[in-house]
């Protein structure tokens, strides 16, 4: 059976889809197929919504501190789904939702999908990666080339509005800290919190 909802430490990961716009020099799926315990997170089809929410309904919510749209791609490719079991995550568990993302999801649909969030999305998560747009695309390698990088910054600016936690993020030790305070002044231009992570959070 595919894995659509495994555990991370005291979280709960929601593995949409496999589709992603960028291939990540980084990227964890070129080294391994999984997460802790989690089983393959390649994916036979996409999930529908009902599918997520029928093995949501076989957990014990209380267990888990937050729960994360994350898994092997990028969330945003299945958007609709992914609103979908946020709105019923939101109606039935007290559980904080997070979205772990590139952050190029108005390039990906073509349209601005921040006001989506309202209500339903408590922290975006936006992996930053380096504060240079030239490194980023090097690093990144995004189809949508370097606009991928000013089109990260804008989402996270727009989600301010409607999300109450933005964070953008960059992996401890892959950049000096010369970069990382450049990264700190970004976050304060763009009014969002700027965390330093380890390679698998
Ligand atoms: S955005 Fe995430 S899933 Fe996509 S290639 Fe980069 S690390 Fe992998």
């Amino acid at each position: 059976m595919m894995t659509i909802l495994y555990e991370v430490r005291d979280n709960l990961y929601i593995n949409l889809t496999n589709r992603c716009p960028c291939a990540c020099t980084f990227c964890l799926r070129q080294t391994r197929n999984h997460m802790d315990s989690s089983g393959s997170l390649w994916l036979d089809h996409e999930p529908t919504a009902a599918q997520v929410i029928d093995q949501l309904k076989l957990r014990d919510m209380t267990r888990y501190t937050e729960i994360v749209f994350c898994g092997f791609g990028e969330p945003m490719e299945a958007l609709p789904v992914l609103l979908e079991v946020a709105a019923y995550i939101k109606a039935h568990y007290p559980n904080p939702i997070r979205i772990n993302t590139n952050g190029q999801g108005n390039l990906i649909h073509g349209k601005n999908i921040e006001p989506l969030f309202k209500g339903l999305i408590d922290t975006m998560s936006i992996s930053l990666n380096t504060p240079d747009e030239d490194a980023y695309d090097r690093i990144v390698r995004s189809k949508y080339g370097k606009a991928a990088h000013k089109a990260m910054l804008t989402f996270a600016q727009n989600c301010t509005r409607y999300i109450p936690h933005v964070v953008l993020t960059t992996v401890s030790t892959t950049i000096t800290k010369e970069e990382e305070s450049q990264c700190q002044q970004i976050c304060d231009r763009l009014g969002v919190t700027y965390r330093i992570r380890e390679y698998d959070s």
